[in-house]
């Protein structure tokens, strides 16, 4: 494939060879090692840094010298939209900044970063992200630092790792909405909001509940973020049981 790829850049109908990637570090030195690369897409942001070996990862593309760009710059939306606690943290230091504007700065301003991308909902999405960049400086030490307190905040939240990337649903033999289920959960866990969490775990047909799953395990092979699903679905559907029944 990728001798194909060199004769498409050498014909002009490509310009870049890259590669996304979201396996272990060992694979990654492989990958990088096996070729000469023009950028590599890696998923980096100030939660994962260390959490799901961001940092290694980014370290072995460095090593090569490869350009980054950057997905999940935001993780899903999880660092748009903060626990009170983590935001807390960042309006004390920085009451004019977004929890976006913090993110996106954040992953742009690693080395060798040459694009960060994000996914945008709504029209605001795409205008604030713009003004970001517009108005871009790159993050100071004491940016980092504030950045490092609130991934500890987050991370001690019990907040469950997914970034919502969805490749578990492509294989779920049941159709269960499964980051939609991580999400409502690490909203409860950060709330503590037992109506809410059982509202929104409604708002999900029977058949994208957790409790509908069969534990098969073919989902664990597509996680990137090497959670074990249905363990952790269960213990979704488990909490949802105990407050229905104590309602
Ligand atoms: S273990 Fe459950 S969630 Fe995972 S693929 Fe099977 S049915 Fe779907
Ligand atoms: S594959 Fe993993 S990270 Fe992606 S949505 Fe499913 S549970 Fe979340």
């Amino acid at each position: 494939m990728y001798d194909e790829l060199v004769k498409l850049r050498d014909e002009g109908k490509i310009k870049y060879i890259g590669f996304s990637f979201h396996g272990t570090p060992d694979i990654l030195k492989e990958v990088v090692k096996e070729h000469k690369w023009d950028f590599a897409q890696l998923q980096i942001n100030y939660l994962d840094w260390d959490v799901v070996k961001a940092r290694e990862q980014y370290d072995i593309v460095q090593a090569q010298n490869i350009p980054v760009t950057v997905m999940e710059p935001l993780r899903g939306g999880g660092l748009v939209n903060l626990s009170d606690k983590a935001l807390a943290k960042l309006k004390e230091h920085y009451p004019n900044t977004t929890p976006a504007a913090f993110g996106l700065r954040w992953a742009a301003s690693r080395d060798n970063v040459v694009t960060v991308l994000s996914g945008m909902s709504n029209l605001n999405q795409v205008k604030e992200n713009i003004q970001t960049f517009i108005d871009y400086e790159e993050m100071s030490s004491e940016e980092i630092k504030v950045a490092d307190e609130m991934a500890k905040i987050i991370q001690s939240q019990g907040e469950i790792n997914c970034t919502a990337c969805k490749y578990c649903m492509e294989v779920c033999p049941k159709g269960i909405n499964i980051p939609a289920a991580f999400s409502l959960y690490n909203q409860y866990k950060v709330t503590n909001n037992k109506m809410l969490f059982t509202i929104y775990y409604d708002t999900l047909s029977e058949e994208e509940q957790p409790q509908s799953c069969i534990k098969c395990g073919l989902c664990n092979k597509n996680c990137p973020q090497n959670l074990d699903i249905p363990t952790l679905l269960t213990k979704i559907s488990d909490e949802y049981k105990k407050i229905k029944a104590s309602a």
